[in-house]
């Protein structure tokens, strides 16, 4: 079975209700199903990020209610807002802060694209600094926006390579 269609099965025929899954598929569906949101709110998208931690969209369905401002505790970064260059580093310094595996999501037009504000002072998208898992549209997005695209990462998550296959990755890029 490809790392892609793993899934943790049940079979409730068995006696003592075992389950069998692989390694892979097992640490893809924690880590997807606890992720910690550091918040980089920046603008105003920064409020429908926060309405999303409200007990009327309830994020906790999805295990990411648990906002983290520090960076050593968070795993995936919401860049809500204008990304103005003054910030542009402390993004940067705070993404760099953050241990691996980690995540991004772009929320909203500004933090994908620098939406409206073709200036010499926004950074036209957060992706020209650090990498973007999920790109989220609106000016704001709605809060059900939000929810779709942590539901986009989570899939994401679910067929990636965890554990023997980063390591590889990682002595490779301290290799070259
Ligand atoms: S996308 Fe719209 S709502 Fe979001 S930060 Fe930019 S201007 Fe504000």
């Amino acid at each position: 079975m490809s790392i892609e269609t793993a899934h943790a099965a049940y079979d409730s025929k068995i006696e003592g209700n075992i389950i069998f899954t692989q390694l892979d598929a097992a640490i893809n569906w924690m880590r997807k199903n606890s992720l910690w949101p550091m918040p980089m709110g920046l603008a105003c998208c920064a409020i429908e990020l926060m309405a999303t931690a409200s007990s009327r969209f309830d994020i906790a369905r999805f295990g990411a209610e648990v906002m983290r401002f520090s960076p050593r505790q968070a795993d995936v970064m919401i860049v809500a807002g204008t990304v103005t260059y003054k910030m542009a580093l402390a993004v940067k310094r705070i993404w760099d802060q953050m241990p691996e595996p980690k995540w991004c999501i772009a929320m909203g037009a500004c933090a994908s694209s620098g939406g409206m504000y073709r200036s010499y002072a926004v950074l036209q998208g957060i992706d020209r600094l650090i990498p973007v898992d999920v790109y989220i549209s609106g000016c704001p997005p709605r809060p059900e926006a939000l929810i779709d695209g942590f539901m986009r990462l989570q899939r994401k998550i679910q067929g990636e390579k965890s554990v023997v296959e980063q390591k590889k990755e990682f002595f490779a890029s301290l290799r070259d």
